[in-house]
């Protein structure tokens, strides 16, 4: 499967740009098969992006959430409050991790609390660039993977889609080469494989992030492991997400 493809709007977007946006991606849509869309947009749009989403085969995610179900936590997003409106949430993005010093810890947490709650997650794993000067990107993924999805059963790891995304190609244009995301992929989907079974790694949903354009998400997409792609900034305009997803 190479047709995963993740939208992530980040902090953008109020209600009637995200209509407007919408209208324009279910027109240009319409005949995309054999593909899923997922558009991760921020909490206040969950509900009106849903409803305008309704019937279409587009499916909504969130963008974080907290692993408490409920109570004295002012500000946070509960697991059940996400479920009524969206299937899937991004979890560990690496923005959470840098800003909000989401530890691998705090990510398993909610990793288990959203699958409580029946969310499909996407899991985002990657490297820094000292990290991968260092030549630490596969310890660090190792670690990531290991530690975020402890205690994760051969059922549960089957709602989990992993989006491998270098910290250093995120919003910088510097997107890795294909070679580089094609290496680490494999390397995520051997881990799967000794950490669970063959036939579950093969499943596997491994999309790559950072930087995917409309230019080079053709060449990403044709490697052997990467399944799909999660554009951040090219996904604000619907002419440049729809043309990713053409790709
Ligand atoms: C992201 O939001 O996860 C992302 C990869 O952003 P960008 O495509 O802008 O690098």
């Amino acid at each position: 499967m190479n047709n995963f493809i993740v939208g992530n709007w980040k902090m953008n977007k109020n209600r009637e740009e995200a209509i407007n946006y919408i209208e324009d991606l279910k027109l240009f849509s319409k005949d995309i098969k054999d593909t899923k869309i997922v558009l991760a947009v921020p909490f206040t749009l969950l509900e009106s992006v849903s409803k305008s989403l309704n019937g279409s085969k587009i499916d909504v995610c969130a963008q974080n959430m907290f692993y408490e179900e409920k109570g004295a936590y002012t500000g946070e997003i509960s697991p059940a409050m996400i479920k009524d409106f969206a299937k899937y949430v991004i979890i560990g993005h690496s923005e959470r991790r840098k800003y909000f010093n989401e530890t691998n810890e705090i990510i398993n947490k909610k990793i288990r609390a959203a699958l409580k709650h029946d969310l499909k997650i996407i899991f985002c794993i990657g490297e820094t660039l000292d990290q991968r000067n260092n030549n630490e990107t596969k310890s660090t993924i190792e670690t990531q993977l290991r530690e975020g999805l402890n205690g994760l059963n051969h059922e549960n790891i089957k709602n989990v889609i992993i989006a491998y995304e270098p910290v250093w190609a995120i919003g910088t244009g510097n997107t890795a080469t294909s070679k580089q995301a094609q290496e680490v992929h494999e390397f995520i989907r051997q881990l799967i494989n000794d950490l669970y079974n063959a036939e579950i790694a093969s499943n596997l949903i491994i999309i790559y992030g950072g930087s995917v354009n409309p230019n080079n998400a053709n060449e990403i997409l044709s490697m052997k492991d990467i399944n799909g792609c999660l554009p951040g900034g090219a996904s604000l305009d619907p002419s440049s997400f729809i043309k990713i997803i053409k790709c």
